[in-house]
Order: C-alpha cells, then structure tokens, then sequence
C-alpha cells in the first residue's frame, strides 16, 4: 500500500467510523451471532495474493460488524463505560502513524514529555495533591499505564520489594525466601478481580476483608486483621482501597484507612478506576478525603475521561519506590541525560518495556474538549444516573440496593434472585440493553450503567421502558405457567413477585 492508497482507505475509514458511530442506536446493543460465527466465515490460511482494501473494509461490514459489542451505544449499561470521542480517535491514529515505542526519553522525548505534561495537568484537574505533580519538589509524578490492572500490578510489586529491603535491614537473621514466605497485603472482598489476580502474579496473599453493610472497607477492619497477621508472624506490605468499587460504586474509607497503614508502615495504593473522573468536581469534594496520605493511585482516563482504551493514569507519592524496584539495565537502553528528575524513563515504572505513545490522545482529547467540557461529560452522566434512579423508585415493583453512587444505580425487581435473574436473561435474549448482574450478601442485582459519549435522557427512557415492560411480560408469563399448572413452585415464584408488588404498593401508600 502506497501513501495514495493509505490517503483512500484511511478516509474512507474515517467515513466509516463517523458513521458507525453517528448512527450506533440503529444497532441492537448485543450481536446476535453464536460462539464460532467468525471462525465459519473466514478462510483458514492468510491470502497469497494482496486483497484490495476496498475488499477488506467490505469485510469489516461484512463479518466483523455483526460480532461487535456496541460499548460505545447509550443503550450499553453493563460494567463500567469503556470512552471514546472524536479527539481521541484521532490521537490514536496519530500515534501509530508516528509509530514509536517510547520506552526511554531519547527514543521519542515528545513521547515522555507530552506524558509528563498531561500527567500534571490531569493531577491539577482531578485536585490531586501537589507531591504527586512532576513539577512539586519531591519524588512524585504521574504515570500512564495501560489499565489499572497494570497499575495496581506495579504498586503491588513496588511495595513487595520495599518490604522485603526494609524488613531484612530490621531483621537480618531472616533469609530472603522466609521475608518473602511471610509478605501478606490487603483489599476489600469488594474490591476488583484484578486486585486478587495482582496477588497471584505476585505471590503474595491478598486478604480481601469483610466490607461493612454499606459496601465500605474501614480502618477498624484493617487493623484488626494485621494485628492477627503481625501476631502470626506475618509482614503486612499494602493495602488496596477501592474509592468507586465495580459491583455498587462504594468508597471505601481513605482516612481512616490511611491512619492504620500510617502506623504498620503499611502502603497504601487507591484504584479509584471509575469514580476517579468525579475527583474533578466541587461537589464531589468529598471523595478526595485521605488522598493526601497514600502512596499510589490509579484512575482510567478510559473509562470517564473520553480517552479511549488503553489508558490508565497512575500516580506516585514517590516514584524512586517504583524505579528502584524494577530498574533493569542494559547497555543498549543508555542514554546521556539518564537520570534527570524533569525526564523520568518511564520504562522503570511499568511492567513492559516498550510503550505506546498514549500521551498524543490524551492531550489532543484535553485541548479539544477543555477542562470545562470534561467536567460538562462526568455532570452528565450523573444526572442522567438520577434519571434512572427516580424511575426505580416510582415503580414499586423495583427497589433499590444501594445508594447511586456517580453513573451507577444498583436495583433489582422484588422477589428475590430468581426473578432478576430472569429479568436480566430475558433482556439479555432480546439484546436491545446490555446490563449485568452483581451479588452482595447472597443478594443478586442488577447494575444500570450510563455509557456512552452522547447518552442522552431519551435513551434512559428507553432503557427504563424495556426493563419495566420485560418485568411485566415475566410476571404475565409466570402467572399464566402457574394458572395452566397448578405447579406449586410455579405459583411460588408468582406469588413472590405478587406478594412484593403488594407489599409495596402498601408500602408506598402508607
Ligand atoms: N478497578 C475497578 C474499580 C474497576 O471497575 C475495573 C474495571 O471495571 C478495574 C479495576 C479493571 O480495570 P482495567 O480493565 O483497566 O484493568
């Protein structure tokens, strides 16, 4: 392909892209394809031959549009929403037409001091405190990982191989392999699968506490379990606070957390994945409390700051913990201004060692949207979540179950697990909303979601009319069974649902 050609095939999927995403409502939010469909479609070998990229881009239409996941479609309300927008599209490309891997700061200095530039701002923007900025004094600076997976991996490793140096200076008749036989660390049984996995990757136990009723992991908790584990012989290293959890949006309690992890010298990192985009709001204020005493935190740009995946913004109290723990040379990797504060080689503060120039998406998506726009995008989502929520609670068949935490509502149909799971199955079947379930407490949910970089109010209605019409035609269904059958687990269902709807509408007229 000639620069003639890539002028041709990249508008054209420029027009492509426009497109599928002006007109993404159009399309049923879940394919409607069976485990397998691609593999049937497509041949089994490479081409020989070159293929005309009128031909591919047919194809991509063709076979690949119908397995696609619509997660930038308003009707798109499962997990957390994964962003995108124009801006950010188009950094994107910008990158790879760049295609470099900026691993050090001489093989691209754009590349690390666009990063550091957009890190500080970002920090600023997000009210961040000073000794995470590149520009304060001290050792902090903000890092672009790719997910906060990663992130959580690197803290995790970080404050591993901080424990192990300390606690062998303290304790020198102790072997490496018994310092590190006995590292233990902590997380909310709340708290992200990848906190768990981080764990596994790098062996070392992760508690994951009780949190309270309300979803929230407190000091008292932590305390408690490192006096067990410090009685037991153990060596308590880092502690993961969720502030924004997956399953109900919870925040767990940074200071008083801090304070204990202050007192066992006990790291402390914060994935604040999701609700980290609301640290830019006055009127989430609240939500920055204790950030001032932990040691690291992670918040991903694509997930409520219109960057599209991968990118996932890390902050370190001090970064020297990172880079003194993962710094591997080579002779190769040398450069003459190795070592300056201003340039970090940012390939000591991550696992791989190339990177993506992820900085050009998030400065071109920050100019072009300002700060006011993205605050305007969070404020958004927010109220279109109070939309929602008013909807649950007018209807007495739904309630409730937990707080709406930013763009989360947390509800579920009365009756117990079996109608939302029903519920969702049959959502799930008629794919024109994606939502998915959570469990707290042997208490199944579902959990309603605002995606999407254009949701708008009319598409919360039209969320809200499937749930509530689907939730009428089971009842229908279940009462119809039970009527036919006289079977007796059949009219317990139906009476549940019955009975709840009774109750409450007692309830509300009381
Ligand atoms: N932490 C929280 C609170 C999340 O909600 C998620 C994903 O939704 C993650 C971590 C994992 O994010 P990533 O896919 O960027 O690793």
């Amino acid at each position: 392909m000639d620069a003639k050609e890539f002028r041709e095939f990249g508008k054209a999927a420029v027009d492509f892209v426009a497109d599928y995403l002006e007109n993404i409502r159009d399309d049923e939010v879940l394919p409607n394809v069976e485990p397998g469909y691609l593999l049937d479609l497509l041949p089994t070998e490479m081409p020989e031959e070159p293929e005309s990229w009128k031909e591919v881009l047919g194809d991509i239409n063709r076979v690949i549009k119908p397995g696609i996941t619509h997660w930038q479609s308003p009707h798109m309300h499962a997990y957390y929403p994964t962003s995108t927008s124009y801006p950010s599209i188009v950094g994107e490309m910008l990158a790879s037409g760049f295609g470099i891997i900026g691993f050090s700061w001489i093989c691209s200095p754009a590349c690390t001091e666009l990063e550091v530039v957009v890190m500080d701002w970002l920090a600023k923007f997000l009210k961040l405190p000073d000794h995470f900025l590149h520009s304060s004094e001290g050792p902090g600076g903000g890092v672009i990982q790719g997910s906060a997976s990663e992130a959580v991996l690197v803290a995790v490793l970080a404050a591993r191989e901080q424990a192990v140096v300390s606690y062998r200076e303290s304790h020198p008749e102790l072997s490496e392999s018994e310092v590190r036989g006995r590292l233990v660390a902590y997380s909310s049984d709340q708290s992200n699968s990848c906190i768990e996995k981080a764990g596994v990757l790098a062996a070392m136990p992760i508690r994951l506490l009780p949190a309270g009723e309300d979803f929230v992991l407190r000091g008292e908790t932590l305390r408690q379990a490192i006096e067990e584990d410090v009685a037991a012989g153990r060596i308590p290293v880092i502690c993961i606070a969720t502030l924004g959890t997956t399953g109900t949006c919870a925040y767990d309690d940074i200071e008083t957390l801090s304070a204990v992890c202050e007192e066992y010298k006990v790291w402390l990192h914060v994935d604040a994945a999701y609700a980290g985009g609301a640290f830019a709001l006055d009127e989430c204020a609240d939500l920055r409390k204790g950030l001032d005493r932990v040691d690291s935190l992670n918040f991903n740009l694509h997930k409520f700051m219109l960057v599209n995946f991968d990118c996932s913004a890390m902050w370190l109290r001090d970064a020297n913990k990172v880079v003194d723990s993962f710094n591997v040379d080579r002779i190769y990797l040398k450069h003459k201004h190795e070592g300056q504060s201003q340039i970090p080689d940012f390939r000591h503060w991550q696992i791989p060692l190339g990177r993506r120039f992820r900085a050009l998406k998030v400065w071109i998506t920050f100019r072009t949207l300002g700060a006011e726009g993205l605050r305007n995008h969070v404020r958004k989502h927010i109220e279109l979540a109070k939309q929602f929520e008013q909807l649950v609670i007018k209807d007495s068949r739904f309630e409730l179950v937990a707080p709406r935490a930013l763009g989360l509502v947390c509800f579920r149909p009365k009756g117990g697990n079996e109608v939302t799971t029903q519920l969702l199955q049959r959502l799930m079947d008629r794919k024109k909303i994606y939502m998915v379930k959570a469990e707290h407490a042997g208490r199944q949910f579902l959990r309603f979601v605002v995606c999407g970089m254009d949701a708008k109010a009319s598409d919360i209605d039209f969320a809200w009319t499937e749930i509530e019409s689907q939730l009428t035609g089971l009842q229908e269904e279940q009462s119809l069974l039970a009527r036919k059958t006289g079977n007796v687990a059949d009219l317990t269902q139906h009476f549940q649902v019955q009975l709840s709807t009774e109750n409450a509408s007692h309830e509300k007229s009381q």
